[in-house]
């Protein structure tokens, strides 16, 4: 895997790769820049080196190559980044190569898992067309689903039967690989063994989730009983090889492209829900399975969109999950807007009871999250006393601090006292600090580098034979004198660089501070600097430390001369001396230019 990772490495080009992501646009002689995919911006940070095959965004730290970025905003390991790009760059794959044959043995596993899904889902449609599907035709019909809705996100029904799918996968894997694939479900015997498996799904509707690329990874099903027979309302699949619950969002591969093009998702709670409104036409829906949002779900919308429209249950809204969604998506930059229909509605009932058209309306009237909050607040807390306004205050405060925009929590706090006729300069001051307090979360970017550092910092950088010597000079300075080195910003980078051998920079460099430092002098270099010009940069770093030394010992000479402590003051003076002679040795040597 590795060598042939290399092989597509070299015959990759980043700047091809990450074009087929994200609009990039030239801005140096070998370095692009665009928007980051993988944080909310809008003037651009991202930037990729054409040479050097690295990207790096200044704004959120991540940075890396190809397969890292192909790794990330696919969602995808290593492996899979690499067999991708491999793809994009026309380049035959050798016979499937792993690092280790657990990786192989867990490809397979995953392989065999999607294949008796596929099986269980077919074999789940064919069900719900024949005899026994007759009530779940009819509950999903009551559900205003056509025959094509049906279809289109592949409903199924699980027969009433214990061993009817067992029977029908029995014969594609062993025991093993079905007991994995999360389908099936069995006893615990007392002595902690396992009993044989049986059908997890029946009597129920079953409604496939599928994976990012639309293949089926799991099952959640609906009972059609009632009463005491009925059990849970809906059961899912356990988390298995295939699945990860925290890792899917329900619809995504079906909207992806539309929340694209409209530029932001809506966002609702049920399955139904999201099935109900997708078949009616609007496409950019997607679906939490009731329970809060996680990073990563964060993490994968945010590769499509930053804008959410969110449309929850009324008597959710207020529910845990509810709040910690928006509560993270706040904090994450997403701009949030919350649409609530009227008469207590959910959107799936809404839509079948006043149509598409009214449930459009409502969309575009969404008010912005602030407003909603703002209004919550008024009316958990209703009446003009001071009390009522303190508990309405201590109530907005924490979603305030959670924007991460500065401008957005001071119009925040502008309209919260406005709305809420807070007129006391105690409670305003309170809210004008909850919006100054939160740090941006969007750092500035890093100090910039010094001359000295930047020639340094490529020195390091060096590959080519031909200015080998510059590298040289650079490693046994810093090797000799780390003390000269030590006050610069880029000091932890320079000292990786020193002992990268043949590695490359970008790799070797792991803190992320660091890490942007050297991505900016590399975004910026043109050629590796010639001998001439690490010389003059070495003398400057020796002189820099020289003077700084010379500023202690200026200080210290002077408190010994308040102390009166003479025999100190005179070893500190020739100290000095000693240090206004080294430097004009310096100066005498290889007089500075300036
Ligand atoms: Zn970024």
């Amino acid at each position: 895997m590795i060598d042939f990772a290399q092989t597509v490495k070299q015959q990759a080009d980043i700047v091809k790769v990450i074009e087929g992501y994200i609009r990039l646009r030239k801005a140096g002689a070998q370095n692009y820049t665009g928007l980051c995919p993988f944080h909310k911006e809008k003037s651009p940070s991202f930037s990729v080196h054409a040479v050097r095959q690295f990207y790096h965004c200044f704004g959120c730290g991540v940075s890396g190559d190809v397969f890292s970025f192909v790794g990330k905003i696919e969602n995808v390991g290593f492996p899979e980044a690499v067999r991708i790009v491999a793809g994009k760059c026309g380049i035959p794959l050798p016979k499937r190569e792993f690092s280790s044959p657990e990786e192989a043995a867990g490809a397979r596993l995953r392989a065999k898992l999607l294949e008796l899904h596929e099986t269980a889902t077919a074999w789940f449609q064919e069900q719900l067309a024949g005899p026994e599907g007759a009530v779940a035709r009819e509950y999903l019909a009551g559900r205003g689903l056509t025959p094509e809705g049906i279809k289109t996100f592949r409903i199924g029904y699980a027969p009433d039967s214990f061993n009817a799918l067992r029977d029908r996968l029995s014969g594609m894997a062993d025991a093993e690989t079905l007991r994995a694939s999360g389908l099936f479900a069995s006893k615990e015997h007392e002595d902690g063994t396992q009993g044989s498996i049986y059908d997890r799904f029946r009597k129920r509707v079953v409604f496939p989730i599928c994976n990012e690329s639309g293949r089926v990874i799991a099952f959640t099903a609906r009972t059609l009983e009632t009463g005491d027979k009925a059990g849970a309302k809906y059961i899912n699949s356990p988390e298995t090889p295939l699945y990860t619950k925290s890792l899917v969002l329900f619809n995504l591969d079906k909207a992806r492209k539309a929340i694209r093009e409209m530029e932001f998702a809506l966002l609702v709670e049920g399955q139904m829900d999201c099935i109900s409104v997708y078949l009616r036409g609007i496409k950019n829906v997607i679906a939490t399975s009731g329970t809060a949002f996680t990073e990563q779900q964060v993490a994968l919308l945010r590769r499509h969109t930053s804008q959410l429209v969110v449309n929850f249950d009324p008597d959710a809204a207020g529910s845990n999950a509810a709040e910690k969604s928006i509560a993270l998506l706040t904090e994450e930059g997403f701009t949030i807007k919350i649409v609530t229909l009227d008469g207590g509605l959910d959107p799936d009932r809404y839509i079948r009871e006043r149509g598409v058209e009214a449930y459009t309306a409502a969309l575009r009237g969404s008010r912005r999250q602030s407003d909603y909050l703002i209004e919550r607040a008024r009316a958990s807390f209703p009446g003009a006393s001071a009390e009522q306004k303190v508990k309405a205050m201590n109530y907005l405060l924490p979603h305030i601090r959670r924007m991460p925009e500065k401008l957005a929590r001071e119009q925040f706090a502008a309209d919260a006292s406005q709305k809420l006729g807070i007129d006391s300069a105690v409670l305003r001051e309170e809210l004008r600090q909850a919006a100054l307090r939160r740090r941006d979360h969007v750092e500035a970017r890093a100090t910039a580098l010094t001359e000295v550092e930047r020639v340094l910092l490529r020195a390091l950088c060096i590959d080519d034979p031909e200015f080998e010597r510059s590298r040289r000079l650079a490693i046994e300075a810093l090797a000799q004198q780390p003390a000269w080195f030590e006050h610069l910003g880029a000091f932890a980078a320079l000292q990786a660089l020193a002992g990268r051998a043949t590695r490359d920079p970008m790799d070797v460099v792991e803190d992320p501070a660091q890490r942007a430092l050297l991505a900016e002098a590399l975004l910026a270099e043109t050629k590796p600097p010639e001998e001439i010009e690490l010389q003059s940069a070495l003398q400057e770093i020796q002189e820099r430390a020289i003077e700084s030394r010379q500023r202690d010992l200026r200080t210290l000479i002077s408190e010994a001369e308040r102390r009166g402590d003479f025999a100190e003051l005179a070893t500190l003076t020739q100290q000095k001396l000693e240090l206004d002679r080294a430097l004009r040795q310096l100066h005498n040597q290889n007089p500075p230019e300036r």
